[in-house]
Parts: structure tokens; sequence; C-alpha cells
């Protein structure tokens, strides 16, 4: 996968102990090769690399104390470019007056799927939706839009006496009005390849029915074929945003590189699932964090926000972004993340984090308590800089604490795990990400 390819990139980078300009450049061609090889397409393979490689070339990156580092800190924010800048915007008129979403995209790639969830969505922001049956292609088409608005309990218009899609397209507006709906979502037909009937088609849709916005739904799963479809979808239509579906299988991303690239409109959302509350926003960084492997942090941070005191996690962000993590700050942490499940949700989207996972989940809470003993049994001192704890203080702490001594060090060992991930990842722009949560 993509995410394998660029973590042995930087693995090789990484080993160089001293980086040169050349062995800078072999990395950044397992870099290159690795986006090939995920399908992202050659053009934007080769942008990609000259602005990466422009960056990544010189004194400023090549003489910094951790050069490694940076390189993956320059394609991070590379993907976030490429992929970027996004508009979640559904472009909704007035409740008053009917908007018209058209969903277009190839044959399975997750069209009526998506208008189910885009419906529900619509539903649940106390909107009127209604779905448009307008694949007459196949006949289970319109039986498969009518389960889904069964169970959405969102109302579904279709006609199957009429031929003509674009008739139906019309006729629905007409009594979306009638019915009291304020956003209809149309269901178009798919081809297994591009060809210029369902084009030639899906134009007379666009210029009858005159959509507010155009989605094209994209699978991620097809690579190539997805972006080239992309491009023709475009050029017929001028669509107003992608929304790639089945980000949930083993998809690394390498369409969600191409696509924003290739047609200019943003990202709109992501599928991430079969289930019809699975479609997310779609956030650049997010899916860039993904592609590098570096665990979901801002996901993590939301689920931790939910659960957590929120004044308490202000002042963890703050300290964080000091690079400040003392042990009575993981002893908080610990506390906080000690309810069950969450510690495994949360280790699990967290990047080097495994070992800690795997320590954590047979962690009952009686040991949890122990390992507090063990923390409250040492002195400020102590606490603030662990390196003062010799083979002495380790007896007195275990002493205290009631445990062995080795049970002391192992405990540091993990804070010292824990801290050195959360202050290498929590890093600036740790603010904006927090913000935006809080909007
Ligand atoms: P259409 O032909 O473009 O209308 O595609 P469908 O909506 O019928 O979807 C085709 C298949 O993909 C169905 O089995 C869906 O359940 C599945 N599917 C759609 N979106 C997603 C997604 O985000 N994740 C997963 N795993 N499957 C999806
Ligand atoms: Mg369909």
């Amino acid at each position: 996968s993509l995410q394998d390819g660029l973590s042995s990139a930087f693995k090789s980078l990484r080993g160089q102990g001293k980086l040169s300009e050349s062995n800078m450049r072999d990395g950044l061609k397992l870099v290159e090769r690795s986006l090939l090889e995920a399908d992202v397409s050659f053009e934007v393979a080769r942008h990609f690399m000259r602005n990466v490689t422009e960056k990544a070339i010189g004194e400023k990156v090549l003489k910094s104390l951790n050069p490694q580092q940076q390189v993956v800190g320059i394609v991070y924010e590379e993907l976030k470019e490429l992929m970027g800048p996004v508009d979640h915007s559904l472009h909704l008129k007035n409740k008053k007056d009917v908007t018209v979403l058209m969903m277009c995209g190839l044959q399975g790639a997750g069209k009526t799927t998506t208008c189910g969830k885009l419906g529900k969505l619509l539903k649940d922001g106390q909107r009127n939706p209604m779905l448009v049956a307008a694949d007459l292609q196949r006949p289970a088409a319109i039986d498969q839009l009518h389960v889904l608005g069964e169970q959405l309990g969102i109302p579904v218009y279709s006609d199957r006496q009429e031929k003509d899609p674009v008739k139906v397209c019309n006729d629905a507006v007409k009594a979306a009005k009638k019915q009291g709906a304020d956003v209809v979502i149309l269901d178009t037909a798919g081809r297994l390849h591009i060809d210029d009937e369902l084009m030639k088609q899906l134009e007379r849709i666009d210029k009858q029915c005159h959509p507010e916005q155009i989605y094209l739904t994209v699978d991620a799963m097809t690579g190539q074929d997805a972006v080239n479809s992309a491009k023709a979808f475009n050029e017929a239509l001028e669509i107003d945003g992608v929304i790639i579906t089945k980000l949930d299988g083993d998809a690394r991303g390498g369409a969600a590189l191409s696509v924003k690239h290739v047609t200019g409109v943003p990202i709109k959302f992501m599928g991430t699932g079969e289930k019809l509350d699975a479609l997310e926003q779609f956030h650049p960084e997010r899916m860039a964090q993904r592609i590098l492997g570096q665990g979901d942090i801002l996901s993590l941070f939301e689920t931790a926000q939910k659960e957590f005191d929120q004044e308490q996690m202000r002042e963890q962000e703050e300290k964080l972004k000091k690079g400040e993590f003392t042990l009575d700050d993981f002893r908080k942490q610990m506390a906080m993340i000690a309810k069950p499940g969450l510690m495994q949700k949360m280790m699990g989207m967290m990047p080097g984090m495994g070992a800690m996972r795997d320590a954590m989940s047979s962690f009952d809470e009686s040991e949890l308590k122990g390992l507090f003993g063990i923390i409250d049994s040492m002195t400020p001192a102590e606490k603030a800089n662990t390196k003062l704890i010799d083979q002495s203080r380790r007896r007195r702490i275990a002493a205290g604490a009631g445990c062995e001594p080795h049970q002391v060090n192992e405990l540091i060992k993990q804070y010292d795990a824990m801290a050195q991930v959360m202050t290498k990842m929590v890093g600036g722009s740790m603010r904006d990400r927090m913000k935006m949560l809080n909007e």
C-alpha cells in the first residue's frame, strides 16, 4: 500500500545517518515510486515530487537537527496541499426553495448508497430531502433506492413507466415542491465505463433540472480508473465536488490524492462503510496523516474531547505544545483514559502506541491504582525528572508503593514512550486543530 511504501521510504532516509543531497534524492525517489504504485497519476506524482524536492533539498533541511523528520513534515504539508482546500457546504438554498443535488459516477461507485447517506445527513439537519430514482438502466436500482428511503424515512420519487430519466428528474422536482420537500437528490445511472450516451443523458439532466451541486462519487478502491473517470465526468458536467467512497477498506487514498488535482474541485465527503451513517466530511490533513501512517491524531483528540474534561485537555495541550509532559501529566492522562474501551480506541489511533496499547489493555482498575501508587510515591523532583531515579530511589519508591523495583522501571518506560509520542506528534498545528474542534 501507499502507506507501506512511504513508510519504507522514510525508513531508508532515517537509516542514512547523515543526509546528503544525493541520498536525500534517493529517498525521495522511493517516495515517488510508492505514490505511483498506489495509483497516484503520473502527472500528479510529478507535480508533487517537484514541490517536495524543492523544499527538501537545501541547506536548511539537510543541516537541520533532524532532516529525516523534516522530510516527513514536508511530504505531509504537500499531501495536505494536494487534497485541499475543502468546502463542505452543500450550497443549500433557502428552505422555501427546492435545492437539487445530482449524484453521478460509474456503476458500483456508490452513488445510490451515497444518495441515502446525504439524505440522512440532510434529514438529521432538519431538512426535508427527497430521493429520486433516475437510474433507469437497471430495474433493481429503483427498488434499491426505495429500500433506502424506507430505512431512512425519506420519500423516494420514482416512475416505473417512464423511460426518460430527464423527465423523471423534472417531474420529481415538481413533486418535491408540492410535497414540501426542500432538497431533491438525483440518483443517476452509471456505466461500467465512460460512454457518450451516459454523458449526454447526464448533460441533459444538468441542463433541464439545474442542479445546485453535482457530485461525483469515486470508488477509492479503483485507483487510476477513478481518476480517469473523474476527468471525463468533470469535462462533461463541471462537477462541484467529489465524494470518495469505500475509504473504509484497504484503499490508502491514492485516488484521493489525484482526484482533487485532476478535477480542481474539492473532495467533500468520504464514505467509510456500507451503513447509512458512514459518511464523513473529508479533511485533507487527516487523510495526509492516514497516508503517512501517523495514526489519526485528530480523531484521537476528537474522541478525547468528547470524554474528557475540556479544561484539563486545554492545559495538557498547552504543555504539550511547549514540549512538556511530566509524570503528573501522565498520571492525569491515564486516569482520564482509564475508561473501558476508550483506551484501546485511542491507542489504536496513535502511531507507535502499539506496545502501549498492549500494555494498557491488560490493566484493570486495581493495576491502574498500583501505577498511580508508584507515581504518588515519588518526590516532585523525581516526577519532574525521572532520570534522577537511581537504584536506591527506585527501592524507596517501590517500598512506598508496595511493589517491586522493576515495576517502577516499567512504569517509567511506559511514561517515556508516551511522552515521546505525545510531544513529538502534538506539534505546532495543535492549536489550529483544537480551535477547529471547538467551533
Ligand atoms: P452505484 O452503482 O454507484 O449506485 O453503487 P451502490 O450505491 O449501489 O454501491 C455499490 C456497492 O458499494 C454496494 O454494495 C454498497 O454497499 C457499497 N458501498 C457504497 N459506499 C460504500 C462505502 O463507503 N464503503 C463500503 N465498504 N461500501 C460501500
Ligand atoms: Mg445505483
